[in-house]
């Protein structure tokens, strides 16, 4: 099944039929390893680029473009991608297939074979937006190194596996708050942006998957700093204070401040109870007690 719209104006979208014939032709039998759950689905891909919010002027940054379904949707939609692809037969057949099904948006479309793991600011010109269906394997390593590498992206609209979704977007004192919740909040507002069933995918993956947004902080009316030397200092303590969940602040800080009577004076200078636990603090108190917004 293809899509209703008219390619003469429209990209055409792929659906199951092309997308298995397309791996068949190029010799792709999905992998888990690379987390190539491939999108079939025309309807989810418009609402993913729908839940964006993209504007025309944008550049956007696709991680794992795959056989390029969510490209083509991007494509019709703003003036530039920038696809980033670890699989090599997937990033050369991307041109051809946008050529095929999006001929005029076709110069808009760069594709950069590497590990996005591996992407640093000079491969990529100031993307604005982050769009992508992520490799559920590192999904969050990736979002982050982004997110930290190109100040320059405001808006992220990302897939990921629901469990992660729901941890990105998790609120202090949840069970599920954690490392990814906070690194995350630290950048801008997150929220799940909806959910996406298993059965769009081509092969089916055994969880469910969720959307999360993430508004960066305009510039200018940033709570705190948000730049590298800020990042230095602030993730180290919010690693620390997860390593060990269930021991309380003072206990898990230890190590990082030398010792259990440091770390507790450390903390009630800052006006935290050391015998609370790292799951109770906001990023704005991780923020202040590492000193960033004073
Ligand atoms: N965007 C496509 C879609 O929605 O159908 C494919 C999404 S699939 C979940 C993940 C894609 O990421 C695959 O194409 C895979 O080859 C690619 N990938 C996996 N690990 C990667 C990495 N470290 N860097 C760049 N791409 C990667």
């Amino acid at each position: 099944m293809t899509s209703s719209v008219d390619p003469a104006d429209s990209a055409d979208l792929l659906g199951p039929v092309e997308i298995r014939s397309m791996a068949e032709r190029l010799g792709v039998s999905p992998t888990k390893k690379l987390g190539q759950n491939f999108v079939h689905d025309p309807n989810t891909v418009r609402r993913i680029v729908a839940a964006a919010d993209l504007s025309p002027d944008e550049h956007v940054v696709e991680i794992g473009p795959g056989l390029g379904s969510l490209t083509l949707a991007l494509l019709d939609t703003v003036e530039r991608v920038t696809a980033v692809e670890i699989d090599s037969r997937l990033a050369a057949e991307l041109p051809a297939t946008v050529e095929n099904r999006a001929a005029p948006f076709a110069d808009r479309l760069r594709v950069v074979e590497k590990d996005a793991l591996r992407i640093s600011a000079e491969d990529l010109d100031t993307p604005t937006a982050l769009v992508a269906n992520l490799p559920y394997n590192v999904s969050v390593p990736v979002l982050l190194h982004f997110l930290a590498t190109f100040p320059s992206i405001r808006r992220v609209l990302v897939m990921v596996q629901a469990e992660v979704a729901d941890r990105l977007a998790a609120v202090p004192g949840s069970k599920i708050y954690g490392v990814p919740s906070v690194k995350a909040a630290f950048y801008g507002d997150v929220r799940r942006a909806g959910s996406i069933g298993r059965n769009v995918f081509w092969p089916a993956p055994k969880i469910e998957s969720g959307l999360v947004r993430i508004d960066r902080f305009l510039p200018g009316s940033e709570p705190w700093p948000i730049d590298a030397e800020a990042r230095a200092r602030v993730f180290p303590i919010v690693d620390a204070a997860f390593a060990q969940r269930r021991k309380t602040l003072r206990a898990a800080l230890a190590g990082y401040y030398g010792s259990p009577a440091a770390a507790g004076e450390a903390l009630a200078a800052a006006g935290i109870d050391p015998q609370l636990r790292g799951e109770r603090l906001s990023v704005a108190d991780f923020v202040h007690l590492a000193g960033v917004d004073s």
